[in-house]
């Protein structure tokens, strides 16, 4: 049998990620150890009780010891105190990741605490669900999907070859970039788009005009694809809104103003620059599809419930 990539690896945080990435490592044979670390006995005795990993830690800096990958899997507001604290138990040589939604700040926080002779690379795997915990997760999570690395300059690119080399026998495709620029792409592509969906559903809660009941009732009409993305975690995406302040206000300030053309359309009834927009954005949704981001069966391949029709 081969040897693993790695020996050990310590998964710091073992939620929807967390759990994901372990799956993963057991499936494909990558580490000879997988020890895991998370705050909470509730949450490790889950992990244990799934058979994530071979060791299981309440204190992370006992699950880095001797480990020669350590993946940070926790909010990114934590993880410059997690650094902090794992930092002087980090073996020489060890290569330290993580998953965070945002880079800048994520390096940021870390960078600053971690000693000579550890490589640093950072990681963000574009797959996600609503779902949180360990028992969310699961192997396929990251096939077919992005997973894009921001190391710093001067990071050894052999610890960013084997960061690669990782992530794509757990199914995903690996890009580099800077870390100010993944910021600002994801900003649009991602957290913005949260943001429209909180907003939306958080307006619909408090409409008087309309019932709450009236507006679960009828969600089918489109309303309810918005409360999918809007009961994303509240704590992930508190911290990605504060740390990814900048990029999110700059793509803010320009969808403002291009919803306030589409108000000005509507006010005056110019139908065409709405049909032109609409046009546009169908021939983007069929891009998504043949890029393999997403599949072309109606309703996002949903059974039919309740006997909605798709898209009224
Ligand atoms: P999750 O399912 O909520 O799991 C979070 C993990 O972090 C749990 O092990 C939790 O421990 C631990 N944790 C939470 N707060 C902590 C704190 N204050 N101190 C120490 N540990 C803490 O989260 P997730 O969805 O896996 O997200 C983890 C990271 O992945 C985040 O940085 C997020 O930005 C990134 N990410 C998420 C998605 C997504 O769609 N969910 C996609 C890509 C990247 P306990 O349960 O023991 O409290």
């Amino acid at each position: 049998m081969s040897e693993p990539l790695f020996r050990r690896v310590a998964l710091i945080g073992i939620g929807l990620i967390g759990s994901s990435i372990a799956l993963n490592i057991k499936a494909s044979g990558l580490a000879g150890h997988v020890a895991i670390a998370t705050r909470r006995r509730e949450t490790l005795d889950k992990a244990e009780e799934l058979g994530l990993g071979d060791s299981y830690h309440l204190e992370a800096s006992e699950a880095v010891r001797d480990a020669d990958f350590v993946i940070l899997c926790v909010p990114v507001g934590i993880c410059g105190a997690i650094t902090r604290e794992i930092a002087p138990h980090l073996k020489q040589g060890a290569i330290v990741s993580d998953v965070g939604s945002v880079k800048g700040a994520v390096i940021a926080q870390m960078a600053p605490h971690l000693p000579e002779g550890v490589q640093f690379v950072p990681a963000h795997p574009l797959a996600g669900t609503e779902q949180s915990g360990p028992e969310a997760g699961f192997v396929e999570l990251f096939h077919n999907r992005w997973c894009i690395l921001t190391p710093p300059e001067g990071t050894d690119p052999a610890a960013i070859a084997k960061v690669e080399t990782f992530w794509q026998a757990c199914g995903a495709n690996v890009e580099t970039m800077t870390a100010e620029h993944h910021d600002l792409v994801l900003a649009i592509v991602s957290h913005v788009p949260h943001l429209i969906a909180y907003n939306i559903v958080g307006t619909a809660a408090d409409l008087e005009e309309v019932t709450q009941s009236e507006v679960v009732k009828f969600s089918a009409s489109g309303f309810r694809d918005f409360t999918r993305i809007a009961a994303s975690d509240p704590t992930m995406w508190r911290d990605v809104f504060l740390t990814n302040r900048d990029a999110v206000l700059e793509m803010l300030a320009r969808f403002s103003e291009d919803l306030a053309t589409l108000q000005r359309a509507i006010r005056w009834g110019d139908g065409d620059a709405l049909f032109d927009l609409f046009t546009r954005t169908r021939a983007i949704r069929r891009n998504v599809i043949e890029a393999g981001q997403d599949t072309a069966k109606p309703n996002f391949g949903r059974e039919p419930a309740g006997g909605a029709k798709p898209g009224q």
